[in-house]
């Protein structure tokens, strides 16, 4: 998506930070770049209006909304990430806090960065909490944005830039908690861990998956929440909040067609052009079988009340034998999420063929990003699609470095039960429920390693700007950061502290 030249600027000013950095003794200086951004909101957009769902926002909400202005001005869009400027960021705010922050390094130039609030000298990693955000972006298209996208600029009530909301939001939120737990002395039940982790975004070499097999030890934890769900707003009120619980898993297939190359004023049967066209328009147009995880099941249950007399009636009949498939289709129809929540999902996305205009090349080649179901495998979905293009000259081939299934976070945890009670009060009643995201999350590495992690970016955020997510003009409304920093900063409380 990038143009490479903002990626190289990207890196280019990436080093001078480093240079800059490396040449100060401690980490606490990294705390002293800056806050020029004006971090007033003049109004408070896009969250509900009631009153009581517009407190006074704390100073700390206030703090934090500058050190997500500085987070969004250090470049980490990935490739290449240069995460290790924004770890040494953070680790200078904890710093200045008298809290030790560790740098845990990955690769050259990116690290994640972890910190722990000890409730005992006694370590009980099972009952610790973790708070996970990711350090990266993905990469940005300048020339389609209405604002510098490392600007941190504030207008009308928002704050704009490049992981405004993925995941610098959810950073400085998790960094105010974690701060206003040590400044308050809080008599903690639980250690509670801050980590911030490099190359989500592209789930590389320095991505969770090798954090956890270098350094488990420094962030061990039986609870995590991470991003991954959301605070849904409609029509300006909080329609419900999406706690991610579960997660699908992507995988890549080539879809390869091969024939025999040529002068092309002489079409040929075998043009591997027009065989790879048609295989990925059938596929295009294939939809695969509905399945019902327990997340999903849970999630439309809790759904029909909220939603409209007719977009409710279809979902409770999604699952009858009389008139079942007709509502699978018209929710289907009616929501690509919700289309995405209920069956495997293939997006074709690359297309690769030719190289000169009268030349008949001799292989194209399609990639086919594959979103499963978790609990539903890929060898199955292969063997439909092979029948499906039917045709001896298309090969499919599953691509390496696929994504594994976790199993779903427990409904029943303590922590999903405070959760779900703290937004409850917080957003008027609105209730929470259950979500499987179509999209990755770190957390699905943290469940395999039997961490019960739910995804909740704590933001009531409207579509107009949950769109903007890995879009342009990304942007969080100042007033729903203040509120999701309390959302939050009540959840961990909660949980993690004797009161
Ligand atoms: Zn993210």
């Amino acid at each position: 998506m990038a143009a490479s030249r903002d990626e190289e600027d990207g890196f280019v000013n990436g080093k001078r930070m480093i240079q800059v950095l490396a040449g100060a003794a401690a980490l606490t200086m990294a705390a002293n770049i800056p806050v020029t951004a004006q971090v007033t909101p003049a109004e408070r957009p896009g969250i509900p209006a009631s009153p009581a769902a517009v407190p006074t926002a704390p100073a700390i909400s206030k703090e934090a909304q500058g050190w997500l202005a500085d987070l969004v001005k250090i470049n980490t869009s990935n490739p290449p990430g240069n995460e290790q400027i924004a770890a040494m960021y953070v680790a200078g705010v904890l710093a200045r806090e008298g809290i030790k922050a560790e740098l845990l390094d990955l690769t050259p130039g990116r690290s994640a960065v972890v910190a722990r609030l000890q409730r005992s000298a006694v370590a009980e990693p099972s009952r610790a909490l973790l708070l996970v955000a990711h350090l990266d972006t993905v990469p940005v298209d300048k020339s389609r944005w209405s604002v510098d996208p490392f600007g941190a600029v504030i207008k009308d009530g928002y704050l704009y830039g490049r992981g405004a909301i993925d995941d610098k939001g959810m950073l400085a939120a998790n960094l105010a908690v974690f701060i206003e737990l040590k400044r308050s002395m809080a008599h903690l039940s639980r250690d509670v861990i801050f980590l911030a982790t490099a190359d989500e975004e592209t789930s590389g070499d320095a991505s969770i998956r090798m954090l956890i097999a270098k350094h488990w030890d420094r962030f061990a934890a039986g609870f995590a929440i991470n991003e991954g769900g959301n605070v849904f707003l409609k029509n300006g009120k909080v329609q419900y909040t999406g706690v991610q619980a579960s997660e699908k898993v992507a995988f890549n297939i080539s879809v390869i067609a091969r024939g025999t190359s040529g002068h092309a004023s002489q079409p040929l049967k075998d043009n591997p052009v027009v065989h790879l066209s048609a295989a990925v328009a059938k596929i295009g147009n294939y939809s695969a079988p509905v399945h019902f995880t327990a997340v999903v099941r849970r999630y439309f249950e809790g759904l029909a009340p909220l939603e409209d007399d007719e977009i409710g009636k279809w979902i409770r009949s999604m699952d009858t034998p009389d008139r079942g498939e007709h509502a699978q289709r018209v929710i289907s129809d009616a929501s690509p999420l919700w289309n995405s929540m209920l069956r495997d999902t293939i997006s074709p996305t690359v297309l690769t063929a030719g190289f000169a205009n009268n030349v008949i090349p001799p292989e194209a080649r399609a990639n086919l990003n594959v979103r499963l179901l978790p609990g539903d495998t890929i060898d199955a979905v292969l063997k439909d699609l092979n029948k499906l293009v039917n045709d001896p000259l298309v090969k499919l081939e599953v691509q390496p470095n696929a994504g594994l299934a976790a199993p779903p976070s427990s409904l029943e945890s303590d922590f999903y039960g405070v959760i779900t009670k703290v937004v409850t009060q917080e957003f008027a009643g609105a209730p929470a429920l259950p979500f499987q995201s179509t999209w990755l999350t770190d957390s699905a590495q943290l469940r395999l390693h039997n961490v019960q992690a739910y995804g909740l970016v704590p933001f009531p955020l409207a579509q107009e700007d949950l769109r903007r997510m890995h879009g342009d003009d990304e942007r969080i409304p100042l007033a729903s950061f203040d509120k999701g920093v309390e959302v939050l900063r009540k959840i961990v409380t909660e949980f993690a502290t004797a009161h």
